[in-house]
């Protein structure tokens, strides 16, 4: 999803041979605020800002699911389940946001959807199989307590299903 400004030209970074997303309506916004993106193994190099170790930036910045079966970053979430790096409707990481953001809309066919997931999912399997980066930071916030289960599914449901009602009413407005 795209929620920080437009640009003109630069061509669309692709990732695992999918290219990355561009829509900012209101309805690809609302996972932020229920359900922030997975981070990609490749995500972890881009966040992290240069110059930081990427231990203690991972104990502020993200969390270890714990309720999947494959090792799962995500973002820390605020108190109201927004994603931490969500201010006044603005991604504050929007150029590096992480893949389950980055690389999704709420437009896409779940066909489409599938397959990146797969892409991602994949990944995290290698890495950890490897004792990879990504697999070491999930272990070390794991060990800390620094977990987070799922984001909400059903409020970010009850979400889109209101966006939906509003679209309505406002095309039936427009068309009486
Ligand atoms: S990282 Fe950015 S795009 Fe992803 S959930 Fe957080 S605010 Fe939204």
């Amino acid at each position: 999803m795209e929620l920080g400004p437009k640009s003109d030209s630069p061509p669309l970074p692709e990732l695992y041979g999918f290219r990355r997303t561009v829509c900012g309506c209101e309805f690809c916004r609302a996972p932020c605020k229920h359900m922030p993106g997975t981070l990609d193994v490749t995500d972890l190099a881009r966040l992290c800002p240069a110059g930081q170790e990427l231990i203690p930036w991972a104990e502020e910045h993200l969390r270890a699911l714990t309720d999947k079966s494959v090792p799962t970053l995500v973002p820390v979430r605020q108190a109201n389940g927004s994603c931490h790096w969500l201010f006044d409707g603005q991604c504050a990481v929007h150029e590096h946001s992480p893949f389950g953001c980055a690389y999704f809309d709420t437009h896409m066919t779940d066909e489409e959807a599938q397959k990146r997931a797969e892409a991602t999912i994949n990944a995290r399997r290698e890495d950890a199989a490897r004792n990879g980066p990504y697999f070491q930071v999930w272990q070390h916030l794991c060990r800390k307590g620094l977990t987070a289960r799922s984001g909400d599914r059903p409020g970010l449901a009850r979400d889109l299903q209101a966006l939906q009602n509003l679209a309505l009413r406002s095309r039936r407005r427009q068309s009486s």
